[in-house]
């Protein structure tokens, strides 16, 4: 069993706070919602535990099994077991993913024999077309597929921890459903693995209808304000954020149009 610990940290962007002490831990099976409005700092958290460039940590700790985080690169991170999928998947033209894959794997020694056979029946399992496979990294893919790409990387990886930053965002309702639910089937599994350790970043419960959450967080101005369970995103979703932060939708009616708003502008 692994588990993520994150305590009282603070992190900055260009000497400009942003998180202003963030307790969570994560641990193996364990699925957490984190949900927050436009600017809370939700990408800022990802960023600062994966170790992204240009954030500063001014206070607190981010350890793996005991062992902190904030000491290693962002590849050690990633051998470590932490895995980050992202709210913009990045193309990279002229690298296949197939290589991708091998060569991480390798880091991780872990056998590379039977990849094409994994990654044929990952992405039947999450509907991503095989001819996607011979492509360079998310180049000439949709939103959608490039989500599902993500997605399928993570499954062959299987890391201890996975962030997932707003997987919902881009994605429409079919691809949203086959990412989700493999993700969820991944925090389940049973046997010789352990089951995937979730930290889903979103500010629509719409993924987690899906992808089920045994605890939900909510950040607002760099922080969690509430956490309780799956019961919070429904109580998210009638009353929006301001019952929670005084802020951000201001009442009902404000926080419907922005959510749809937001619908048409990720
Ligand atoms: P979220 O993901 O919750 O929408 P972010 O973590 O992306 O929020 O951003 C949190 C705050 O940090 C925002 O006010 C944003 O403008 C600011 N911020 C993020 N990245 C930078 C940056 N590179 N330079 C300056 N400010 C930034
Ligand atoms: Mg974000």
């Amino acid at each position: 069993m692994s588990t993520l610990e994150i305590r009282g940290l603070r992190a900055g962007v260009a000497g400009k706070e942003i998180l202003t002490g963030i307790d969570l831990t994560i641990r193996s099976g364990e699925v957490h919602a984190v949900m927050g409005p436009n600017g809370a700092g939700k990408s800022t958290l990802a960023g600062v535990v994966m170790g992204k460039p240009g954030y500063e940590v001014l206070d607190g700790s981010v350890t793996l099994d005991g062992t902190d985080v904030l000491a290693m690169a962002p590849w050690e991170r990633a051998t470590a077991g932490l895995h980050l999928v992202m709210q913009y998947p990045t193309e990279v033209p002229g690298v296949m993913l197939h290589d991708v894959l091998a060569e991480a794997l390798t880091t991780r020694g872990r056998p590379t024999a039977e990849l094409d056979a994994t990654l044929r029946a990952e992405a039947a399992k999450i509907g991503f077309d095989e001819r996607f496979l011979d492509r360079a990294l998310n180049v000439d893919l949709s939103g959608g597929e490039k989500k599902r790409n993500e997605t399928l990387q993570l499954a062959v990886l299987a890391p201890k921890i996975v962030i997932l930053d707003e997987l919902d965002s881009g994605l429409d309702i079919d691809a949203l459903r086959d990412c989700a639910r493999r993700v969820e089937e991944m925090s389940n599994q049973v046997g010789d693995d352990e089951p995937l350790g979730v930290l889903a970043i979103t500010h629509y419960s719409r993924l987690l209808q899906e992808l089920q959450p045994d605890h939900v967080h909510i950040l607002a101005n760099g922080r969690i304000v509430e956490s309780g369970g799956p019961e919070l995103a429904t109580q998210l979703e009638n009353d929006g954020y301001s019952a929670f932060a005084g802020e951000a939708d201001s009442d009902d009616a404000d926080a419907s149009a922005s959510a749809l708003s937001d619908l048409f502008s990720i």
